[in-house]
């Protein structure tokens, strides 16, 4: 079974990201792989769309 999170970027709506490190805080960041978003590296959060896919 393949279990993973769809992460939907906040500024474009797009699940189009990538992992991208950790920030200071130990979340999870991530860059949007859209070269129109306004603000691509971004960071999980609960207020944010987050789809768990199986
Ligand atoms: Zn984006």
């Amino acid at each position: 079974m393949t279990v993973w999170m769809a992460v939907e970027c906040p500024h474009y709506h797009s699940t189009d990201v990538i992992k991208h490190g950790k920030s200071g805080e130990g979340k999870q960041r991530y860059l949007c792989q859209n070269e129109d978003c306004p603000r691509r590296s971004f960071i999980r959060d609960y207020t944010y769309n987050i789809i768990l896919y199986r």
